[in-house]
């Protein structure tokens, strides 16, 4: 079996997306805080996830607000993202977070995923097309890489919390469809997950955040599996970004089975399993991978054989992923192929 099991990994890097960002010195005391909604009619965990936290770190030193590594170096605001490039071209609408009066538009950016050939041509425009609002009591609310052409507000008009004012895109300097979300208060960056807390500091304990805190479903989440399926052989990372592989699933005829899995968030330390069991019940290709030597923003894992000389068994297969922490259990996937 060994010489047939196809086994890659893809490492995802955060790159690019440098804002200059600063931390709120006490700004936000007195004032009314700012209540908002999500900017995208989603249910964060199931159909949108934050992909990045704002930066809370210091100096050189990245971290989230949790004490995590969903951030990268310098991030001014938080990335709620989209599961695929496939959602996204069928229209994800962006709203208001709350009630306001547009300051600034930006429109005409092209929709295209940053590489590091591309850098320079977004360079002075990462946010690509982008909304800035203002609020009352000196909150600002800022929108970045909307898709082009799709802006729907000017300067001087008043917005109402919820109402459509472009859809996600791909402008600026972005490698995911997500839609960056800063937060302002007089000016300076508020992390809105975590209004509250010193600059660079951070807690495992979570404390009240700006959004309406209805079901704890703004609770910090990490170690989240973003996508996963069974495809007909190999499959890089962005062609499970593009989410087009419905048409790969593989059949009784395919050369071969392979189960992906693209996970956000995994900790330093994380172990991770990957197994296909096959219609007998029994693993018929299985990975261990050694603990991770740091934290990863993302990673996609295939795991696979091809079909032996008898063909394949008819019945259900499943791939089992899953993570743990030395020996406790953080997070697991199981999905099924049936013949
Ligand atoms: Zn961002």
């Amino acid at each position: 079996m060994a010489s047939s099991v196809i086994i890659q990994t893809q490492t995802f890097l955060t790159a690019g997306m440098v804002l200059l960002w600063s931390w709120v010195s006490g700004g936000q005391g007195s004032a009314e805080p700012l209540h908002l909604r999500l900017p995208l009619e989603c249910t964060l965990g199931a159909d949108c996830f934050v992909q990045n936290y704002v930066d809370n770190g210091s100096g050189s030193d990245y971290r989230d607000y949790h004490c995590g590594a969903m951030t990268y170096q310098g991030h001014d605001g938080t990335d709620f993202r989209i599961p695929s490039i496939k959602v996204q071209k069928q229209g994800v609408p962006v709203m208001a977070t709350a009630d306001g009066k547009v300051k600034a538009v930006r429109d005409g950016v092209p929709d295209a995923l940053l590489t590091s050939a591309t850098k320079a041509d977004v360079a002075g425009e990462e946010c690509g097309n982008g909304v800035i609002i203002d609020h009352k009591d000196g909150w600002q609310t800022q929108y970045c890489h909307m898709a082009q052409g799709s802006i729907t507000v000017k300067p001087g008009n008043r917005v109402a919390r919820g109402s459509i004012i472009g859809r996600v895109g791909l402008s600026g300097a972005t490698e995911f469809p997500h839609v960056h979300l800063t937060v302002r208060h007089n000016g300076e960056v508020v992390d809105p997950f975590a209004p509250s807390l010193a600059p660079g500091s951070c807690s495992e304990k979570q404390g009240p955040t700006l959004f309406d805190d209805k079901d704890l479903i703004f609770e910090y989440r990490d170690r989240i599996v973003l996508n996963f399926g069974f495809v007909d052989g190999p499959v890089s990372g962005d062609e499970i970004e593009q989410g087009e592989l419905k048409s790969r699933v593989p059949d009784h005829d395919s050369d071969a089975i392979v189960a992906y899995v693209r996970v956000m968030g995994l900790k330093k330390g994380d172990a991770q399993t990957f197994a296909i069991i096959g219609p007998d019940g029994e693993p018929i290709v299985k990975r261990v991978f050694e603990p991770l030597a740091g934290p990863k923003a993302q990673n996609s894992i295939y795991i696979g054989l091809k079909k032996p000389k008898e063909g394949w068994k008819l019945g259900i297969y499943s791939a089992i992923y899953s993570i743990s922490e030395g020996n406790l259990p953080k997070a697991n996937k199981w999905f099924f192929l049936q013949f």
